[in-house]
């Protein structure tokens, strides 16, 4: 014999019924089969909904009822043969005239006693069953509907009667020899008196359980919507694998914990008589699933998998009264038990004057008011606290083998919750050889469960990087164009997999932490959800994905905090926003030492000369014991264009104003040049590069030359061009001094080492043909790093601006 059932989700409409009936039609080949099943997805919800609305006199039950009716009926006109239509309809209606007369009576009474509620959560059981059989029975197999009922028997203290219902289930095999196919309800049973009754959520795994037992079954197939008992709720971890093989005991302690892929009181009789328990997924039924068994073959992997229950209640019982003075564990139990609450976990710390305990949140006003009342005196006296509860959390448990002995295990989960700023309230180890505990708070379970399993069965050769990506202006744009058409070759060379799971700009934003589509990035920006009021940063708050990046490509000048909230919720940070790094120097360093507290990443190198590696070389040489004797730089290219361009007179490059004009047509400057001119942008790049050599510079430290005098800042665009022409001379002499020398001006930001100190400046400086800046032409820009190791100097040159570049600078920050 062999015993299949099938879960809600399996015989939730005529289409997945099929499947089942082609898998049931060649599993009755092999041996004779009992099929237990649930009922059709969402039924016993309903139905009790409906028990619910009518006890509160609501009218609105009736169409739920309806609807319910019309889910059936629908399954038999597409499931069943036309000869077989009007009679399962009628078979079907007539449990639900019955149901109809139940619930009005809940209706009339204003209450749903418990028998009610039997008799009517338990129909949904019936209903598919009988579908069931009826098309198994079409199809030509010799099939049987026996009612469950009159099998599966209650005794008085309303645990399973198991020796009658074996001896039923025995009997009812014997009394049809000729009968290849048994369809019976999983879920339903009936008391000692005969009424009605079920054998709580989930129940037709232990009804499949009892059947098995019941006719000494070879196996037990546990039909499902998954492919197996997972390393973690696949609904709550993408990632999840199946378990292939695994002992009793381990799966009892995973499906206690809450993998409701089995209901643990389903594993209890079939242990006893070793019969193997396979979980297989109805819709990809040629996949092997789980098989659950005594001795499953040795595996290397010690830990099996993660699971959680929610709706835990913590209770804590404090007070100077409980040092030393022995029993009041004891008394607590006692209590505790006296009123039926079941424990579920304890931690007392060794200063033994404080107790935590775990119950569920349903039990926890129970628990209070009788721990209350057992400690009443000691409270009264202040030796003792009142009871404190706290609800809204959860337990996490990894479950293995031998886990206490696994070096390290414990240590590594806390470290996967720590490093995500995940609150452990309390933890739980040795309770079992095989599961470590740890409650955290409901609403960060899923990512707490997460990250434990990213730690213990994630590990592979390619590290997801999940992106979410602030400012899509020009170096946004390129950035998502190059990801969308360079991912693979970046994967390949670098193993790193890159995923862009957040974009906004100032109006919407979008996210989606499986990856949004970049074909499209534009069009879900625009469709996005509105940005208003931080939108953005909440929502990635309370996203908690591993190797996340947040990546600034905004010119925001407040974001510096909004960095600090995402490291602790696990985020690292690469920007190319120069404001958030040249501001006052105590709150840059407070946002690294942010990074450095909460072991994130920063990184900024595109604020200096894009994509050219200046603050690397410089943190480089700094980091390994050198030191910077001097830094010479040009990182204008703006300025870098109109001081290389201008000629000193008209016939060439034209009048200095001539030259702005040009460079503004290109595109080369502000919208307004002033910006450029007035040397703010190099002050910027110069204090950041100077911190990034050690040297803790704000804007007063610096000493500027200014191109321009402030008249020139305090007029409209068209008058500054006129001012620029009336002051031509002005420029042509200063042009000549040098020319007539043959130097060249160039826009030079410097840090130099001195006797008193480091001197930081921005000004024009005339430069000699045997200076590496003196040919420096076009919108370049140029570094040049003298340290006491390398008295000869580094000279970096290239590209200083230009989004593509930008955006390559930024890859390589993220890759790093
Ligand atoms: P059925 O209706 O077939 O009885 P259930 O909904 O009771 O199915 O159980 C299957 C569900 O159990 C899966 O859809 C999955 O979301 C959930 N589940 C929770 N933990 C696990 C786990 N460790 N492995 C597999 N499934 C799990
Ligand atoms: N239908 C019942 C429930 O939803 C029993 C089961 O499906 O296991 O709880
Ligand atoms: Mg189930």
């Amino acid at each position: 014999m062999q015993v299949m059932k099938f879960g809600g989700t399996s015989v939730a409409s005529s289409h997945t019924m099929s499947q089942v009936v082609d898998i049931v039609t060649k599993a009755v080949d092999r041996d004779r089969t009992i099929l237990v099943a649930s009922a059709i997805s969402k039924c016993t919800d309903t139905l009790i909904s409906i028990g619910n609305m009518a006890a509160c006199r609501d009218e609105g039950y009736k169409i739920l009822i309806d609807d319910l009716q019309e889910r059936h009926h629908a399954i038999i006109r597409e499931l069943l043969p036309l000869e077989k239509h009007e009679e399962a309809t009628e078979d079907c209606d007539a449990k639900f005239e019955q149901l109809r007369s139940i619930v009005h009576g809940v209706f009339l009474l204003g209450e749903l006693s418990s028998t009610s509620l039997d008799a009517i959560q338990g129909l949904g059981e019936l209903w598919s069953t009988r579908i069931l059989a009826t098309k198994l029975a079409s199809v030509g197999i010799a099939t049987k509907w026996i009612d469950s009922r009159e099998i599966i028997r209650l005794d008085g203290s309303r645990a399973v009667d198991t020796a009658l219902t074996y001896a039923n289930v025995q009997n009812m095999i014997d009394d049809n020899p000729i009968t290849q196919l048994f369809v019976v309800p999983g879920f339903i049973a009936s008391d000692k008196d005969g009424k009605m009754t079920t054998l709580g959520r989930g129940g037709s795994d232990y009804t499949a359980a009892l059947y098995a037992v019941g006719c000494k079954a070879r196996l037990l197939e546990i039909w499902t919507d998954v492919t197996g008992m997972m390393t973690s709720n696949p609904k709550t971890v993408p990632t999840a694998h199946t378990i292939e093989h695994i002992s009793y005991r381990a799966a009892l302690e995973l499906s206690h914990f809450g993998a409701k892929v089995i209901y643990p009181p389903t594993i209890q009789p079939v242990v006893n008589e070793c019969i193997p328990i396979y979980i297989k997924n109805t819709f990809e039924p040629e996949a092997f699933g789980t098989l659950i068994e005594m001795n499953p073959p040795r595996s290397k992997d010690k830990i099996i998998g993660i699971s959680n229950s929610d709706n835990i209640a913590l209770i804590s019982l404090e007070g100077s009264g409980m040092v030393g003075v022995p029993g009041f564990t004891t008394r607590l139990f006692d209590t505790l038990s006296q009123n039926g609450i079941n424990i579920i976990l304890i931690t007392q710390a060794s200063s033994v004057h404080t107790m935590c305990i775990a119950v569920s949140e349903k039990d926890a006003e129970k628990a209070k008011t009788a721990a209350d009342k057992c400690f009443a005196y000691e409270i009264s006296l202040g030796k003792l606290n009142p009871l404190k509860v706290e609800k809204g959390y959860s337990i996490v448990c990894l479950v293995g083998d031998d886990i206490l002995n696994q070096c390290g295990t414990t240590g590594r989960m806390l470290a996967a919750l720590g490093s995500h700023s995940i609150t452990v309230r309390a933890t739980a180890q040795g309770s079992s050889e095989r599961n470590i505990s740890v409650i955290v708070p409901s609403k960060e379970v899923n990512a707490a469960i997460r990250h434990i399993h990213n730690e213990f069965f994630d590990k592979s050769p390619v590290i997801d990087y999940n992106l979410f990506i602030a400012g899509y202006g020009t170096v946004g744009r390129a950035l998502v164009d190059i990801i969308s058409r360079k991912k693979d070759v970046i994967e390949a060379r670098t193993g790193k997999r890159l995923h862009i799971c957040g974009l906004s700009n100032s109006r919407k934003y979008v996210i989606d932490t499986d990856g949004l589509d970049l074909t499209k990035a534009a069009e879900l920006l625009d469709n996005g959800v509105p940005a208003a009021n931080e939108a953005y940063f909440e929502e990635l708050a309370k996203t908690s994905l591993e190797n996340s990046y947040f990546v600034d490509c905004t010119a925001s000048s407040d974001i510096s905090y909004k960095y600090m909230n995402l490291f602790k919720r696990g985020y690292s940070v690469v920007a190319c926003n120069k404001i958030t790094f040249s501001a006052p120097y105590v709150q840059y360093s407070a946002l690294k030492q942010a990074a450095l507290e909460n072991s994130r990443i920063l990184r900024y190198e595109t604020t200096v000369g894009a994509a050219l590696p200046i603050l690397e070389s410089i943190s480089r040489s700094v980091n390994s014991g050198d030191g910077i004797v001097k830094i010479q730089a040009v990182l204008s290219g703006t300025l870098n264009y109109i001081f290389s361009t201008y000629a000193g007179d008209e016939s060439a490059a034209g009048t200095f104003a001539q030259v702005v004009r040009t460079a503004q047509e290109a595109g080369y400057t502000e919208p307004d040049p002033r910006l450029d001119l007035s040397g703010r942008d190099v002050l910027r790049k110069l204090l950041i590069l100077s911190r990034e050599a050690g040297v803790p510079l704000d804007e007063a430290d610096v000493k500027i030359d200014p191109i321009l005098g402030p008249e020139f800042f305090s007029v409209k665009i068209p008058q500054f061009y006129q001012m620029l022409a009336d002051n031509e001379e002005f420029f042509a002499k200063r042009y000549r001094e040098a020319a007539d020398k043959g130097l060249r001006q160039r826009f030079i930001a410097s840090l130099v080492k001195t006797s008193d100190g480091y001197k930081a400046a921005i000004g024009l400086e005339n430069v000699g043909p045997g200076h590496p800046l003196y040919n420096l032409c076009g919108t370049d820009n140029a570094a040049i790093i003298q340290t006491e190791f390398y008295p000869s100097p580094l000279v970096i040159q290239g590209a200083g601006a230009g989004a593509y570049q930008t955006a390559s600078g930024v890859l390589n920050d993220i890759l790093l």
